[in-house]
């Protein structure tokens, strides 16, 4: 691995590609501010990605589209049978339509909700896009850049798991996301989360005595699940975040629900959670009833909310190989850092080898609207990323693609 990256950052063109990178990076400080500017809530991407897919086809990627959910996509083609390699950022943010997004700027720093996640990774590519045009460099592989939809909260990884049902033949997926040139995370925490309602006729405390209550099911229910056991080792972890119901303290509650969030680094753990879960979810239902035996009787509704999928990888896979010496090779110690909830979960559960790698510059109070982001010395972002792309899908005339073709 050490060697073969020796060769490509030799290369004159691969050199200048990342000579390039800090050139452009007040160009890319513009862009990630013009972005950020469009507000872009999950499930409601449409003008960021409109917006977006002008970039791609300003920079003259092929094949430019929008797909059935909002994804906007575009290559640069290899040779044909090379690997084909997704790089992507995601496009929605957390923050509702109306937000105020524009940037403020204050002692150097850059202030906006979504400055940084992911509008950041969204601008990393276009550098990335133009440091393939300024060098020439024709990669043996395919590599496919992609702005994608629905990575936040209950927008449930909508956009990656679209792409990857829709398009078979991916064999590689970087998603540029998270804080920090140096860090990867190859693991994919997988995540179950549910909504359950219980419902009856509920009535007066007094006059209607006997009848089941939807609180006391909901109270026999968390209780049960606070008693739950699960391995420290791959980590689980439950929890019921939120309850509401009833409407007096002199009435039989009529309904109750709570929010459940599960999560696994393991998918096997997950599911043995959520079975047990379930189980208690239902027999609660049937102990309220039981405990009155009146004629109405309680009735429990489950939805599940949410649903991304665990899984893990070896670190030898070549593409965290690969995504070190790229990190190494612009002068910075990698942190692989484990398991995290990324795009990445969706590849990595098919067995896909994928990583979430993070955005160059420092920034913090995610997911906040006091949102920041420092932009010094952020083109070590796109440098790292540049190189580890170059290194993947190989170049023509120089090297080989070290990712595999999976069929
Ligand atoms: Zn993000």
């Amino acid at each position: 691995m050490k060697s073969h990256f020796d060769k490509i950052l030799g290369d004159e063109r691969v050199k200048r590609g990342v000579e390039f990178l800090k050139e452009d990076h007040e160009n890319t400080l513009k862009e990630q501010k013009e972005i950020c500017a469009i507000s872009s809530p999950s499930f409601q991407e449409e003008l960021r990605g409109k917006d977006y897919m002008k970039r791609f086809q300003d920079l003259g990627l092929e094949d430019v589209h929008m797909d059935e959910v909002g994804n906007v996509l575009g290559k640069i083609s290899g040779n044909q049978n090379g690997p084909k390699l997704v790089v992507a950022a995601h496009l929605d943010t957390v923050f509702p339509q109306g937000t105020d997004t524009t940037v403020k700027e204050k002692d150097g720093y850059f202030y906006a909700p979504g400055i940084g996640d992911d509008t950041r990774g969204l601008a990393e590519i276009l550098s990335i896009i133009r440091a393939f045009k300024e060098t020439g460099i024709k990669p043996v592989g395919d590599v496919i850049f992609c702005g994608n939809v629905c990575e936040e909260g209950l927008g449930d990884l909508r956009g990656t798991k679209h792409l990857f049902q829709k398009q078979k033949d991916i064999d590689g997926f970087i998603s540029i996301d998270g804080t920090g040139a140096d860090t990867i995370i190859h693991e994919a925490t997988g995540s179950h989360r549910y909504k359950i309602t219980y419902r009856g006729l509920g009535g007066h405390s007094f006059k209607d005595f006997g009848m089941p209550s939807a609180i006391h099911a909901l109270g026999r229910a968390i209780g049960k699940i606070g008693d739950l056991k699960v391995p420290e080792d791959p980590r689980t972890t439950f929890t019921v975040g939120t309850v509401e119901g009833g409407t007096s303290v002199n009435a039989i509650a009529a309904t109750a629900s709570m929010y459940v969030d599960m999560r696994s680094n393991s998918e096997e753990e997950l599911l043995k959670l959520e079975k047990d879960f379930l189980k208690i979810v239902k027999e609660s239902e049937e102990e309220e009833n039981n405990r009155w035996n009146h004629e109405e009787k309680i009735k429990v509704n489950i939805e599940l909310l949410g649903n991304r999928p665990a899984g893990s990888q070896s670190e030898k896979e070549p593409i965290i190989e690969a995504t070190v010496e790229a990190i190494k090779a612009i002068g910075l110690e990698p942190k692989i850092k484990g398991a995290a909830s990324t795009d990445a979960n969706i590849p990595i559960s098919l067995g896909i080898p994928a990583i979430a790698v993070g955005r160059g510059g420092m920034s913090g109070e995610i997911h906040t609207l006091k949102e920041w982001f420092d932009p010094k010395d952020a083109y070590y972002g796109p440098q790292k990323t540049f190189l580890a792309i170059v290194g993947l899908v190989g170049v023509k005339n120089l090297s080989e693609p070290l990712l595999r073709k999976r069929k």
